[in-house]
């Protein structure tokens, strides 16, 4: 029997490994495993290369559970090890194994050597102690045993075994004992040893008798060892894809589409990814892409690893290029990392981008649950937007799809404005904005459906990427001030009637909570409603944005600004003009006479100041000047009172105000239980 110590520097190593240097226990068996996989298909490369010669026998890996012993045993019917390899593989504990290995079959060991840092040693993890009992394949092999108790010594003594192979027997630490409940462990080997390429078996088989739970003869395989990303596609139906689906997501919608990937140059990648059918939010966080190391299971976090955007999608990514054992930082820097995440990206847009061509029917039935991905990635990677331009769609209100060249081309003819600007218009509520859109409409334009979670943000993108294109939401503005054709020939009210219409109708505006409403009079046409509600595109824009984006909270607290615009051109705002007139014209005269007289002198002073300077005229005058002005200003308060007063009582008045708010949504509460009141009179 031999003894020793174990070849590392540090006094202890072990509480280092249990405590610090692996956060996740469970990995333990993900290690050991793999190890015992490793070892067997070494053993099946060199049979094939001639220096195997005897019989390779059933190849399994097995995990068997004692619980009264309170140990894990893996074995395996691999490659073994001799007393000369323990000490150099398992003694030396920074000398690893596959460096030899590797040298020997550099051209065909890249598929077999999965590198995890301490591998073996993470059994301590979990054990108070460890036994290898292993015998080599080679001829004549003496087997043996070796113990180590958690201590840097360990003994190694000749033992007997009759078959080739190892057993890694864990002596599972008290504090660990949940490993050696059979569910824990079953769902341990699931998650990580699920698509290892030798078979692995976890006891037997189990049926229903006599309604009890009995072990068959048949061992129970808990892996698939052919998982369909390590396929040929021209081998696989669609019902293969769906079924892998399903097999990883059980509980989801069938996905979408799905995209396999297959490199081995300049780096090595397998993989198939699904875009999936969201149904909501807790899918997207649940169903995660899971990323593979030759078959061994690592991680469902990818991200560092896969561009941004595609981490919504589903599905498994495998390859031993991902260094596995860095910091996330450290990935996004590696350069094959970038390789991969810029051949991800790069086959997706190809994919979609064959769908499209070839059936295009199929993806616009699609579109609505393809475009939060592909609008994500155009905003986030501009490699992305410039492949995704030619198979991004825009929907109208209608429902119909263009790409963006077609819409462009739609548009052209009808929507360029009179200085060469091209204006797409888009509603973000077809319901709410209906009369916007039919007002669009009506004048032979096409109208935009925003109604996505991105496209605001989609539209700024847009404005930065499409040359003299600007983005208007319908109800930004009167349609011929959003797209302006030619300077305006209309016959617009005289100042004074203007200012007797907007003070009446601003004095008799409801009280609207974080709301401001300026009004405006314009001839818009005989034809046009009599009254709208329109809302500045710039600030509807800021606020959307402070509400999304730090550092922007003064356009947060602002009010939301409209702007109430009557309709000069329209009979029920001429009535309502022709009323005021007739009934506050006594009242007024005597405060037009006063205006006319001190808006005289007024003229006649500034008249007579004509050239001189500030210093030079008599501070008497000026003083006068400034009185003027109050006094002129105390008569424009008098005419507004009498306009308030003529509005107050006018039925037409209230009623366009409130159809006004009504079509917008903002008729609430007090106002609009006046709104019905006076209704029910007005058709009495
Ligand atoms: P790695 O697997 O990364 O080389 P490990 O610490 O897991 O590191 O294993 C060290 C070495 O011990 C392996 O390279 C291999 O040579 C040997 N080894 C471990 N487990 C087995 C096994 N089940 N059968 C044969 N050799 C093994």
């Amino acid at each position: 029997m031999k003894t020793g110590n174990i070849g590392v520097t540090t006094e202890n190593i072990f509480p280092i490994i249990k405590k610090f240097l692996y956060s996740d226990h469970e990995i333990f068996l993900r290690e050991l495993v793999s190890n015992a996989v490793d070892a067997t298909q070494k053993l099946k490369t060199y049979a094939l290369k001639g220096d195997f010669k005897g019989e390779l026998g059933e190849l399994f890996v097995n995990v068997a559970l004692d619980k009264e012993a309170g140990t894990i045993t893996i074995s395996d019917r691999g490659i073994g090890m001799t007393a000369e390899e323990i000490d150099r593989y398992i003694n030396q504990i920074a000398f690893s194994g596959a460096n030899d290995f590797l040298e020997k079959y550099k051209n065909d060991a890249n598929a077999i050597i999965g590198h995890f840092g301490l591998g073996f040693y993470s059994a301590f993890m979990v054990a108070k102690s460890v036994d290898i009992i292993t015998r080599s394949y080679k001829e004549d092999a003496q087997a043996v045993k070796w113990s180590c108790d958690g201590s840097p010594s360990f003994t190694l003594e000749e033992c007997d075994k009759a078959d080739r192979g190892t057993d890694i027997v864990l002596h599972i630490d008290d504090d660990c004992k949940e490993f050696l409940e059979e569910s824990r462990l079953s769902s341990l080997l699931t998650k990580y040893c699920r698509f290892l390429p030798i078979s692995i078996a976890f006891g037997k088989k189990k049926e229903w008798k006599d309604g009890k739970q009995v072990e068959t003869d048949e061992l129970n395989i808990i892996n698939d060892t052919n998982p369909l990303w390590t396929r040929t596609p021209s081998e696989l139906t669609d019902e293969d894809y769906k079924k892998f689906y399903r097999d990883l997501y059980p509980m989801s919608d069938e996905p979408l589409f799905w995209i396999h990937l297959n490199v081995d140059y300049p780096f090595n990648l397998t993989g198939v990814l699904y875009f999936p059918k969201i149904k909501s939010n807790i899918d997207l966080q649940k169903n995660r892409i899971q990323l593979y190391c030759n078959q061994v299971y690592v991680t469902d976090s990818v991200e560092g690893i896969v561009p941004d955007f595609l981490t919504l999608l589903h599905g498994v990514i495998d390859s031993p290029d991902i260094p596995l054992n860095v910091s996330r930082s450290y990935l996004q820097s590696d350069s094959n990392v970038k390789k991969i995440s810029s051949y991800i990206t790069k086959k997706v847009a190809d994919r979609l981008s064959s769908i499209f061509k070839d059936n295009r029917k199929e993806y616009e039935e699609k579109w609505n649950d393809l475009k939060l991905f592909i609008n994500y990635g155009m905003l986030t990677e501009e490699s992305f937007y410039d492949k995704a331009k030619q198979f991004a769609l825009f929907t109208d209100t209608e429902g119909k799809h263009f790409t963006y060249e077609e819409y462009q081309t739609l548009i052209k003819d009808n929507q360029t404005d009179k200085e060469g600007n091209l204006i797409y218009l888009y509603a973000t509520d077809r319901d709410e904005q209906y009369t916007y859109i039919e007002a669009a409409q009506e004048k032979g334009y096409n109208v935009l459906n925003f109604d996505g979670q991105l496209d605001t943000a989609m539209l700024n993108l847009f404005e930065q990427k499409m040359e003299k294109s600007r983005f208007s939401r319908v109800d930004a503005d009167i349609i011929d001030n959003l797209i302006v054709k030619e300077d305006k020939q209309r016959v617009e009210l005289p100042a004074e009637e203007r200012e007797m219409l907007t003070t009446a109708f601003k004095s008799q505006m409801p009280e609207v909570k974080k709301t401001e409403f300026m009004v405006d009079a314009q001839a818009l046409g005989a034809t046009a409603a009599p009254i709208l509600i329109t809302q500045s595109e710039y600030m509807r824009r800021m606020k959307e944005m402070a509400a999304i984006q730090a550092g922007m909270s003064f356009y947060g607290e602002m009010p939301d600004m409209y702007t109430l615009i009557l309709n000069t051109d329209h009979p029920l705002i001429q009535s309502v003009l022709t009323a005021e007139k007739e009934q506050t014209a006594d009242s007024l005269k005597p405060i037009h006479e006063e205006t006319t007289a001190l808006q005289a002198r007024e003229e006649a002073l500034e008249a007579s100041h004509k050239g001189m300077k500030d210093e030079e005229i008599p501070s008497a005058e000026k003083d006068e000047l400034s009185e003027l002005h109050t006094k002129i200003d105390a008569q424009r308060t008098k005419r507004e009172a009498i306009y308030a007063d003529f509005a107050k009582d006018n039925k037409v008045l209230h009623q366009l105000i409130d159809l006004a708010l009504l079509g917008n949504g903002m008729l609430k509460g007090e106002a609009l239980s006046k709104f019905i009141k006076r209704s029910v009179d007005l058709i009495k």
